[in-house]
């Protein structure tokens, strides 16, 4: 499932493709992935030049010289395909250039989703309103953090995963940073010293930059036919880990809230 890297990633690669190309086509080839696609999504891109690309959360942002933005979310299975050297049956929606380039948005499980917005609206989209501040910005830092958490009897690791408190991070990198940091994923928000979250803003930053840079590191291989763009391989310290052993030497345990795998390690994280 793609995650804020995967993402950042997935917005570089659409980057060296698409920035300042002339939209020559724009199709979809159904009507709705999650939900309906725009109905005039072709006549607002079709010739309409690509002023740059980025990134909110976890949803990828095509910014035209029409001041609209083309929204995208990757949802539990979504892809770009570059250059593909024919259009495949999850192939959802396509973006070919002036420049003769074509990018394939797939989707095989459709949790995905595509919308269009005017740019001077984009912080009224649904997703949007009321989303915390980006983790690799500024703005997150431990006092805005212990100000969102001021009160909060639930476990610091639903908070990380509440949009409204922060964007963007997904199970995988909570639990890694949480780890990192030494923070027990049970532990009860309100309760957590200034500078336990220091050690956890600095440690969301880490995990998340080290996994942009792995992700950057695989975007060579884009530029050829077929190139798949939003995922890569990264190592972690206990994701997907049960039962190996932690750094400290204790096994990596994995505890279910909700349908969501926890993985941890009960003698680092306190
Ligand atoms: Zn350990």
């Amino acid at each position: 499932m793609p995650e804020l890297p995967e993402v950042e990633t997935t917005v570089a690669g659409l980057r060296k493709v698409l920035d300042g190309e002339i939209i020559s086509r724009a199709e979809a080839y159904r009507a709705d992935l999650r939900w309906p696609m725009p109905v005039d999504l072709r006549q607002r891109l079709t010739g309409a030049r690509i002023t740059g690309l980025s990134r909110r959360a976890k949803y990828g942002l095509i910014h035209t010289d029409r001041e609209d933005i083309l929204i995208f979310h990757l949802g539990m299975s979504g892809r770009w395909r570059v250059d593909p050297s024919e259009l495949e049956k999850h192939d959802h929606f396509v973006i070919e250039t002036g420049g003769g380039r074509l990018v394939a948005l797939n989707d095989p499980r459709r949790f995905g989703s595509l919308d269009i917005m005017p740019a001077s609206q984009i912080d009224a989209y649904k997703s949007f309103v009321g989303m915390g501040p980006e983790p690799l910005s500024d703005v997150f830092d431990a006092g805005a953090l212990q100000t969102a958490l001021k009160g909060r009897a639930a476990p610091i690791k639903a908070m990380l995963l509440n949009q409204n408190i922060v964007a963007g991070l997904g199970n995988i990198y909570v639990c890694e940073a949480l780890h990192m940091s030494g923070i027990a994923p049970t532990a009860v928000s309100a309760t957590l010293s200034k500078r336990k979250l220091e050690k956890l803003v600095t440690s969301i930053k880490e995990v998340l930059t080290s996994a942009i840079a792995a992700g950057g590191s695989t975007l060579r291989d884009f530029a050829a036919p077929d190139g798949e763009l939003g995922y890569f391989a990264k190592d972690f310290l206990v994701y997907g880990r049960e039962g190996q052993a932690c750094a400290c030497g204790a096994p990596v345990k994995r505890r279910v809230d909700s349908g969501r795998s926890t993985f941890y390690c009960a003698k680092c994280q306190r």
